[in-house]
């Protein structure tokens, strides 16, 4: 969260509705943890299974029930890399990245290697500053451009996923409690049907042991994190955020975003009581529909609204 955009204040929070959740999901926080253990202790009498498969440390095997939405045969680099700037201005806008997190696409001519943005806040990226990158993540002509540090995550998913087309990294505050609690992340929206039963859980103490940085900063590191990720269309990165792919880009952020939703209206639903999630028939129909025809409608409105609110927070 930037200063500039701490400074438009009032007018930046009557455009976007991001703020308003952030609000309300801090609010609830307080009594999270209680409301979760009730969740726990009494939907439908016993205990669920997802809490089982929840608990911190314990490894659980987690497989997509929502088939893959495929991108038409006239996808060209120029359509993703284009796709790919609107993309981050999209994701900073909606509040699921600030100066940190990242999108990258695979290229289309090399489908080894993807595109990228050289370090840059997402919602300053242009499309002079889309890097190409190769298998193990390194860039192809850096010129000296500094990079991400966790571009490993790109590479490491696109190297195990061949049916990944973006990926989206971010720290989206909405979603972290999922991944330090034990309560699992479900889906429980009909816009996040995409979601696994119960969504993974990268530790990276697996693999770095105790000592390590927390971030995906090596190849070894992003093949730990696409390990867990699995066939799954998000995985939590416990104290840090989430990675969220998709079969293109304009899936991907959508999913990045309903992710997000969907942890802050799972997380407030938890202070009422019991919590229903989608089952797997409802999140499968549902989705096809919402990652078609529904998705380039609210691409659009998203995509006005980042242009508005980037020329306001330029231009002051
Ligand atoms: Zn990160």
């Amino acid at each position: 969260m930037g200063e500039n955009r701490a400074g438009r204040g009032a007018a930046w929070e009557r455009t976007t509705d991001a703020g308003r959740r952030r609000f309300c999901l801090a609010s609830c926080l307080s009594g999270f943890a209680a409301a979760a253990a009730a969740d726990v202790t009494s939907f439908l009498g016993v205990m669920p299974r997802w809490a089982e498969g929840a608990s911190m440390g314990k490894s659980f095997a987690v497989t997509s029930l929502v088939p893959p939405v495929q991108n038409g045969g006239d996808d060209t680099d120029e359509q993703r890399i284009a796709d790919l700037v609107t993309g981050n201005h999209i994701l900073f806008d909606q509040g699921v990245v600030d100066g940190f997190g990242h999108i990258s696409a695979r290229c289309v001519k090399n489908p080894t290697h993807f595109w990228l943005s050289q370090s840059r806040a997402p919602g300053m990226v242009s499309k002079d500053d889309i890097m190409e990158f190769n298998e193990d993540s390194e860039a192809v002509d850096a010129r000296g451009r500094s990079l991400y540090g966790e571009r490993f995550i790109h590479g490491e998913i696109y190297r195990a996923r061949p049916d990944v087309i973006s990926v989206v990294h971010s720290h989206a505050p909405g979603v972290i409690p999922f991944g330090v609690t034990g309560v699992a992340l479900r889906p429980v929206i009909h816009t996040a049907g995409f979601l696994p039963p119960v969504t993974p859980i990268f530790e990276i103490r697996k693999v770095a042991g105790e000592d390590n940085g927390i971030l995906i900063a090596s190849n070894k590191l992003g093949s730990g994190l696409a390990k867990v990720l699995g066939k799954s269309s998000v995985v939590l990165m416990r104290g840090h955020g989430d990675a969220v792919v998709g079969p293109s880009v304009k899936v991907a952020v959508y999913r990045a975003i309903y992710t997000q939703v969907n942890a802050q209206i799972q997380a407030e639903s938890l202070m009422l009581g019991q919590v229903m999630s989608l089952n797997s028939m409802e999140s499968a129909k549902v989705n096809a529909i919402n990652e078609t025809g529904g998705l380039e409608r609210v691409w659009q409105i998203w995509n006005a609204r980042a242009n508005a609110n980037l020329a306001a927070l330029k231009g002051s």
